[in-house]
């Protein structure tokens, strides 16, 4: 008997894995995050199958599911928001299950930073212009390590994609205006691949109004990069005539990286 933590993707029902729907498919308990995962994720699961929301389950009664389903041999799908790698509570969860004996994997899924990339077609690293990504959050109500503080993040003027974030937008333009001027530009994309996706382009100056004149206050992804407006960029390298890798030849010049 194994709990299969399953990475359900951003919300578009064919944006979970093959091998995270085979897996709502055969397992004979799902249990789902009702808030986030729209039904239609888990309408795979087998007709006899125990389908359960957790979404007013504390983690008490997420174990419990999890133990029972144990004592019965039976395999349990998890199934949560995105991937289980960011905020997803997998660390407090599986702590509590390894005492128990209780077998689990965890199962990748399409994260929402990256359906919220792809819902505004674009790359968040650009050649020479940037190339590191910041996955992270405002501190508000959950609070984040002093360290790890936006400003000193800002000042690594990588890609900055801020979940749990929506509603504390006040407050990010304010702190990332410290480090950047005010044209800097910032998407927000609220439910990236559900039907009523949203997608705001703007600046730190203007972008807190845009959002709350939108009514944006959760379930939306805020992206802060130059890369949002960079057309001034280099040809990767990748794909350069002159530069040649393990499985292409360089057709003209010498190699220039590896
Ligand atoms: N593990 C998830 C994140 C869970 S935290 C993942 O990998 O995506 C919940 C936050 O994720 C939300 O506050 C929001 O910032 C973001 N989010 C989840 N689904 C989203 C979607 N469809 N579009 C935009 N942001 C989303």
């Amino acid at each position: 008997m194994t709990v299969y933590f399953i990475g359900a993707g951003p919300g578009d029902p064919d944006l979970i894995t093959v091998k995270g729907a085979r897996l709502v498919e055969s397992c004979p308990v799902v249990l789902y995050t009702g808030s986030l995962v729209p039904k239609e994720v888990v309408a795979r699961a087998r007709e006899d199958a125990l389908v359960l929301s957790s979404e007013d389950m504390d983690l008490d009664e997420i174990i419990e599911v999890c133990e029972q389903a144990h004592k019965e041999g039976k395999d349990v799908a998890r199934v949560q928001t995105g991937d289980l790698s960011i905020y997803s509570s997998l660390a407090e969860t599986t702590r509590r299950l390894d005492p128990l004996g209780i077998d689990w994997k965890v199962v990748p899924g399409v994260s929402s930073f990256q359906a919220s990339a792809a819902a505004l077609g674009q790359e968040l690293t650009l050649p020479e212009t940037c190339q590191t990504i910041i996955l992270s959050r405002a501190s508000g109500r959950t609070p984040v390590p002093e360290k790890e503080n936006l400003k000193s993040l800002a000042e690594h003027e990588a890609t900055l994609c801020l979940f749990l974030s929506a509603s504390l937008i006040r407050k990010v333009a304010r702190e990332l205006k410290e480090v950047y001027p005010g044209h800097w530009p910032v998407a927000v994309v609220e439910k990236a691949s559900h039907p009523q996706q949203r997608i705001l382009r703007g600046t730190l100056d203007t972008i807190v109004d845009q959002v709350e004149g939108a009514g944006i206050r959760a379930t939306a992804m805020i992206i802060v990069s130059k890369v949002l407006d960079h057309n001034e960029f280099r040809d990767s390298r990748l794909y350069a005539a002159e530069f040649s890798h393990g499985f292409r030849k360089a057709r003209q010049g010498e190699e220039i990286d590896s």
